[in-house]
Order: C-alpha cells, then structure tokens, then sequence
C-alpha cells in the first residue's frame, strides 16, 4: 500500500519509521518531512494544510492510506475534505473529522463535551465579549491560582495560569479586548487549577472501539528539575510508574469510555489518535486536555514500545475494526532526551551543521530528527526542537543513561538538552 503521512517533526519521523517496517507498507511518501523522514521514506514539497495540491499529489501517487501528524490539517477538515471529494473518498485518511478534532481546536467545545458525558475535569466557566463583566466578577471571586485559556488553537501557547488577581484581570484584558491570540481567544475558558501529577494517554479509535497505547510523561520545561519556561517538550518516558493497572482502568472507565461513547452519541466519525493530558490527583484521574493527534515527544517513546504493525491497526481503525486488534508492548522501559537550539523556547538561530549523525550507536538507541534540514551532504539546524535520541532500557536510569551517552556525540553549535529527564523515577 502506497502511504501519504503528512507533517515534519520529531514526531512524524517516530511514525515514518514506525509505518516503514510494516508488512502492508509498499512506498512511504512524507509531505514534506525533513532529513530524518528521508531515510524511511521519500519526502515530497507538500504542506500539511495545501488539500488541493495534497489531493494531486494522492491521484497521481496512487496513494492508498493518508496519515496524518499535526492537529492543523485536521482541524481545518482534511477527513471531511478526503469524504466529500468523489476522487478521493476511497482513501482513508487517519484521524478525526473537523468536529472531532474540536475536541483540541477548542477549548469551550471540549469542557462542554465533557461535562456532557461526566467525564472528571477542572471546573470552568466560558467568557467571551457578550459577558465581560460578568467574567471580572467571576475572577474575582475565583481561587487562586486562575487558569486562563484561549479557546481556539494558540500554537501551544493559549494557556496562562495566573498567580494573583492582577495577572488574572491583565491577561483576561488582554485576551478579549486586545485579541492576544488572535481568533484563538475571542472566547476564553476561565479554569479551576489543578494540582497533581501529568501523564499524557494515547489511544487509537475508530469512533466505536478503541486500542490503549503505551502511555507516556513529558517533560515541558526548559531547565533541568521542572524549571524555567514551558517548551513543546525536552523529553519523555515510557511507561509511566505512577500509572498501575488500578489507576490506568480508572482512566478507561472513567475518561476513555464516556469519552468514545460520547463522540458515537453525538455522531462525531473519529478514526485516529487521541491524545488525552491526565492528572493524577491523589488517585484519580481528570483531564487536562484532548488533542487530536499524537503527543511530540511522546510519540517518540510510545512507538518504540509499540509492537504491533502500525499500519494493520491503521487498516483496522479505518474499516471499524479495532475490537480485534491486540496490543502488544515492549516490556522494556523507553525514555527520550530532545536537543535543542540555544535560545529556545525564546529566540534561537538556525543552520549550524550537525556532525555525529552518521556514527554506529548501540541497537538501543535511536536518533529522530525534529528541526532539521539538509544542505548539500550536510545536515543542519532548523528549528527550536533540533533531533531526539531514545533508548530502551530495564529501567529509566539506564535508558536515560544511553540516551545521553549518544548525545555526547552528536554536536551542533549552542546544543544543549537536559541531563535529568525521568529525575523523579530515579
Ligand atoms: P493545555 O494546553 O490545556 O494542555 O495546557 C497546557 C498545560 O497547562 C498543561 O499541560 C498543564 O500543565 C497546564 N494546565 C492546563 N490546565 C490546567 C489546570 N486546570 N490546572 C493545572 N494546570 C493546568
């Protein structure tokens, strides 16, 4: 089967490697990838949101399979766009329809849906111009720390926890009178704190049965032990101690479910990933957040440990028939360390060489490339998040370990990574 995966991350090199060693796989195409997909498959100029040159693309390619990595093309309505289009309503494309994929493109839709369906989460209010006053009000009389999120997509950045009233007031100001976040936060979410623990849980649905995935924790902030700005992730580990079989069916029971149940009931068609942001408070589980696709950089951990063929429980997804896929999963432990610009998440400059790529590293270990471009025989710097390593170890202190002993060899100008990821399972 000739497949179309579109993105250009760390996450979509995870699943370009992943997808090129299934049995059911002939050629692999990614649009538009970077040099890391390139070694799984062929990149091809494509942009992840261009649906009509996407659709050329798929018609002269024979392309059999879409799979989709960003959540941009899919809350924009690739899926609906692939259904709707005589041409190509015969090819699946892997995720949710633009409704579905709501679920992460807004933020109202999302806490609406699971107070609907029961499904344990913050306690939230919706302000948007109509009722200003009425959000002061409800501010002021708010605990402290406030949750603020713009509703609409915000490239990761839509989410503010303000520490005191003031903050609250400066930040509620500025996201609906002074558009902040553009469109993203004419309607904000204004949210209880909740303190715990996160994890983030993945599951593969067909809008009917769902497939649990291994599940993962990331590590968002910049500095080693949790401080400094957030990023889009510096690592990541799986599976998650914290996450036992008692806690991991209170997840099932309780979140994933309803939450199935609820998109079958509300007619939602959702075949693809669901990414859910848990946190664990004492021993129960709420959600944090949906996403539509998977995590980066958990991906890069939870398809290691994977040991199904990704494309059959593609195959299956598709036709509705995950109720008999199996999973099956590494036994051993996998962790990730993400290198980066200097600068990032605040300003950074791109095009250093990368030199250590073409070494021999152990079996356990693998690069995948995030932020990066090639350049004639050279490989150089493109982005914030730069290439990861992952390694499967017996426990996280020894897959850490490995994943540090390959980064000592790979260089670019101003790399820097954190040295302690996984510090509190240590
Ligand atoms: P989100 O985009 O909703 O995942 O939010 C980004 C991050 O903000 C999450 O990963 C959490 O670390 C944090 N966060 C979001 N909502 C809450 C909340 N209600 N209580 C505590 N932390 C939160």
């Amino acid at each position: 089967m000739n497949i179309l995966l579109l993105g250009s991350g760390g996450r979509e090199h995870a699943l370009a490697w992943k997808i090129s060693q299934s049995r059911l796989c002939s050629k692999l195409f990614i649009g538009p990838g970077n040099p890391g997909t390139a070694l799984c498959g062929t990149n091809v100029d494509l942009l992840p949101t261009d649906f009509e040159s996407i659709k050329k693309f798929c018609l002269s390619n024979k392309i059999e399979m879409v799979v989709v990595g960003p959540e941009e093309p899919l809350v924009n309505g690739i899926v609906d766009f692939f259904a709707e289009n005589e041409e190509l309503e015969s090819i699946p494309v892997i995720g949710p329809t633009a409704k579905g994929a709501q679920l992460e493109g807004s933020k109202a839709f999302s806490k609406k849906f699971m107070k609907k369906y029961n499904i344990p989460t913050a306690a939230y209010r919706e302000f948007d111009l109509t009722n200003y006053e009425e959000g002061i009000t409800y501010l002021k009389d708010h605990a402290l720390p406030i949750v603020l999120k713009a509703d609409g997509l915000a490239a990761g950045k839509g989410v503010i926890i303000c520490q005191s009233y003031v903050e609250a007031m400066a930040e509620y100001e500025l996201m609906l009178q002074h558009n902040k976040f553009g469109e993203a936060s004419r309607k904000i979410v204004v949210e209880e704190f909740l303190n715990g623990i996160e994890l983030s849980v993945f599951v593969l649905t067909d809008g009917k049965h769902y497939v649990l995935l291994p599940e993962a924790k990331d590590y968002k902030r910049v500095g080693e032990g949790d401080k400094g700005p957030n990023t889009g992730g510096m690592g990541a580990v799986s599976p998650v101690p914290f996450a036992d079989h008692v806690f991991i069916h209170k997840v099932e029971e309780r979140i994933i479910k309803p939450t199935v149940e609820g998109l079958l009931k509300e007619q939602i068609p959702y075949k693809g990933f669901l990414f859910i942001g848990v946190i664990k408070i004492g021993d129960e589980p709420f959600v944090i957040e949906y996403n539509c696709r998977m995590g980066d950089p958990e991906t890069e951990v939870v398809l290691p440990r994977l040991k199904n063929d990704l494309v059959e429980l593609f195959v299956a997804t598709s036709e509705g028939k995950l109720n008999s896929a199996r999973i099956q999963m590494d036994e051993l432990v996998a962790s990730t360390i993400v290198a980066v610009s200097r600068g990032y998440p605040g300003s950074y400059e791109k095009g250093y060489e990368i030199k250590g790529l073409d070494r021999t590293y152990p079996d356990q270990s693998l690069i995948f490339q995030a932020g990066t471009k090639s350049d004639g025989g050279k490989i150089l710097t493109n982005g914030g998040r730069v290439l990861c390593v992952t390694s499967f170890a017996e426990t996280i202190y020894e897959a850490v370990d490995k994943s540090r002993d390959v980064l000592e060899h790979i260089e670019f100008d101003g790399i820097y990574y954190r040295r302690d990821i996984g510090f509190e399972f240590l």
